[in-house]
């Protein structure tokens, strides 16, 4: 145990003072520059790929390039046409304005609009306005006797996962979506509150197009043709029926879904009659009425969507800085592939702190620094598609990281805003809290406010959309995810459009690029807590507390959901078996923390014992508890996974089936009184049940 704790090396104080002095906005910049100058599809970034593995290796990793062949498609042909009585009424562009001023909005290469997985097809039909497009708004539209059989769906950004919106469109007999940024999701910086639009302003530019992934995420993520197991050459290929739409879809820019809008005044009923949503979008000043629809078949749109399905290498970077502790490992990630040029929010401000954490942990090595656990770091290909890099990574990896993953940190978009956002399995609670307080924000209004200072202290449950996903959902591993976003009064972020480019980052998003440096020490600070303390700072105590909380929800849920056979609510009785292991579980994990605060104290404390056997004997207790902890999320993995979606291990977080992003939290309960399936809740309450005493079971072990 020479390094422990760093007795030859660099002290951890010397770590984390470098770790805060080194991240450059200088740096960063240069990062996001090279990252953002040039398109960088997944699997068309091979360049990229090995200048990452490069810089890496001159930062003191081990790197190297770990290569998956995936299915997916690139963008061939389009076309959206409104067509009254059979003449053209109006031809989208489906273009982008290219601006002087933003130099990689105008590139000869640059990306058409498109969604990843979307389905070829050339359809011409009458089309319904369906607000968000998810599960509640198609009922409302069945309830109100919309006709949408062989409609197609007019739907706005917002709210769910894309490909949920075509998913639900698709089994209610639609024939093709068109899905449109509507300004009024843009909080209070718009053109209609006298804003100017980019590049002259901070409001949305009026063509700019959201692509991004329409595979069905909440079914399972990664390559949709191997499920469950790594897309390496030779390995068989699966159907991707139902797992991406079977239905043509493209995206388009508000300024070109205003004809198709207005095409919809007078037809069928008024969205007045519907939840507010569905008529306070951003659009009612521009003569919107926001009517429902359908056209009557005069008043059709022909969709025309060419893809190329092809199966292609991406190329995942994988960089190592091993420590003294082999099988207790830390991996950060963030994913280097963009549906753009510029990509300088998503992911490439996520790259370019990535860049400057790693060269803050090389400044370390240079001076010395002995690592006690190992630090894995990735650059991901994939991601936009279906989060494919870090998926078939995870698949093929499984058995190693399942023995000695400690926790994933995944940044994306690092930085777009002001306002830190965080989610996090509940073990990492704690100490994001303390990383945040011991980091200064570049808001200085208030002078030495830190990060924990201005932030909400909202911790969001693991949903899913990002490379996280595969560790949290499938292996069991404590994740975390961590950025600055925007809020309703800062510049309109340009999500998957050509704007979200470098001009806008240095224009409006991060003008002096010092939430890039504060996002790389919150990760680079973080992980040195998690790496260096002898005992892990995990907090058991936070898992049971959590778990307590989804439950309440659950049966605030089971009142209002009633089985619609019997027509009664499920009762609080069905609930008590999970109800008292997670009692149990409270008392285990506060007496296990107690036992873990108490060590380290003893660790620190100048009376403790340093005689070397009893060194080692402390060692050996600290071993222990940190083995429980690395292990406790796996505990939580049910092997034939979730009912509808088996990729889905974990039994207290998931997307949600009909969300996404937002997480569920006992997604099989939660499933079950969705349905009205009673035998299915009973199921899942002894299975969480039996989950839960099992972590029980460990922690007491
Ligand atoms: N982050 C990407 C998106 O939201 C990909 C998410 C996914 O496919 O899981 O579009
Ligand atoms: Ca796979
Ligand atoms: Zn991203
Ligand atoms: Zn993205």
């Amino acid at each position: 145990h020479a390094a422990w704790p760093a007795s030859d090396g660099i002290s951890y104080d010397e770590l984390k003072q470098i770790l805060h002095d080194t991240p450059s906005p200088e740096r960063a910049r240069e990062w996001s520059q090279y990252y953002t100058a040039g398109p960088h599809l997944t699997g068309k970034n091979r360049s990229q790929a090995e200048w990452t593995a490069q810089k890496w290796e001159e930062f003191g990793l081990k790197s190297s390039i770990v290569s998956y062949d995936v299915y997916l498609n690139y963008p061939v042909d389009h076309r959206l046409a409104l067509l009254k009585d059979g003449e053209v009424e109006f031809e989208a562009s489906l273009e982008e304005d290219v601006l002087d001023e933003d130099p990689t909005s105008g590139l000869e290469d640059r990306v058409p609009t498109f969604h990843g997985y979307s389905a070829s097809g050339n359809v011409t039909a009458p089309y319904v306005y369906c607000n968000y497009g998810t599960y509640e708004d198609y009922e409302g539209l069945q309830k109100a006797g919309v006709e949408l059989k062989g409609k197609i769906a007019l739907i706005k950004y917002g709210g769910i996962f894309r490909g949920l919106k075509l998913k639900r469109a698709s089994e209610l007999g639609m024939v093709g979506g068109v899905i449109y940024s509507d300004p009024g999701d843009d909080g209070e910086i718009t053109e209609e509150n006298g804003y100017k639009t980019y590049p002259d302003g901070p409001a949305r530019n009026p063509s700019s197009v959201q692509r991004g992934s329409v595979e069905y995420l909440s079914v399972a993520p990664g390559d949709p043709t191997t499920i469950g197991y790594p897309s390496l050459p030779g390995a068989p290929r699966q159907s991707t029926d139902g797992k991406i739409p079977d239905i043509p879809s493209i995206p388009i820019s508000y300024a070109e879904a205003l004809p198709l809008l207005k095409a919809l005044n007078g037809h069928g009923p008024n969205a007045s009659s519907f939840p507010s949503s569905w008529h306070t979008g951003g659009l009612a000043y521009k003569e919107v009425h926001y009517n429902i629809g359908p056209t009557p078949d005069s008043i059709t749109l022909n969709l025309m969507n060419e893809q190329e399905y092809v199966t292609t290498p991406l190329w995942n970077v994988i960089g190592i800085v091993n420590g003294s502790i082999p099988d207790e490992v830390i991996v950060i990630g963030n994913h280097r592939d963009a549906w753009i040029a510029g990509g300088a929010g998503d992911p490439n401000s996520g790259s370019a702190a990535l860049m400057e954490v790693i060269r803050s942990f090389g400044v370390a090595l240079d001076a010395g620094w002995k690592p006690l656990r190992t630090i894995v770091f990735a650059s991901w290909d994939g991601e936009e598609y279906g989060l494919l890099g870090s998926t078939e990574w995870v698949e093929e990896y499984l058995p190693w990281l399942s023995e000695a993953t400690v926790a994933y940190i995944n940044v994306d978009v690092g930085a777009r805003g002001p306002n830190f956002q965080t989610s996090a399995a509940p073990v990492l609670n704690k100490l994001i809290e303390a990383t945040t307080a011991e980091i200064q924000s570049p808001n200085q209004t208030t002078p030495n406010q830190t990060v924990r200072d201005l932030w909400s202290g909202r911790i969001s449950t693991m949903g899913s959309g990002s490379d996280f996903t595969a560790f949290q959902d499938f292996a069991g591993i404590s994740c975390i995810d961590v950025g600055f976003g925007a809020g309703p009064k800062d510049p309109v972020y340009h999500y998957h459009s050509n704007y979200d480019s470098f001009h806008w980052m240095e224009t409006y998003g991060d003008p002096g690029w010092l939430y890039h440096v504060t996002i790389a020490k919150i990760i680079a600070i973080l992980a040195a807590k998690l790496v260096e303390a002898p005992v892990i700072g995990f907090s058991a105590g936070e898992y049971a507390q959590g778990l307590e909380k989804y439950l309440d929800s659950i049966k605030t849920k089971a009142q209002t959901l009633t089985d619609p056979g019997a027509g009664e609510g499920v009762s609080n009785d069905t609930f008590q078996p999970l109800e008292k292991a997670i009692t149990a579980f409270q008392t285990t994990a506060s007496s296990f923390d107690n036992q873990a605060a108490q060590l380290t104290a003893l660790l620190h404390s100048p009376k403790s014992p340093q005689r070397p056997a009893a060194r080692t004997d402390l060692y050996n207790s600290a071993r222990e508890i940190n083995t429980k902890y690395k292990l406790l999320e796996r505990q939580f993995l049910y092997a034939p996974g979730l009912d509808s979606r088996t990729w889905f291990k974990h039994v207290v977080f998931a997307p949600g089936l009909w969300t996404g992003y937002a997480g569920a939290t006992f997604p099989g309960i939660v499933e079950g009184l969705e349905e009205g399936n009673r035998t299915a809740v009973g199921k899942w309450v002894d299975i969480i049940g039996g989950r839960v005493e099992g972590a029980r079971g460990l922690l007491r072990g």
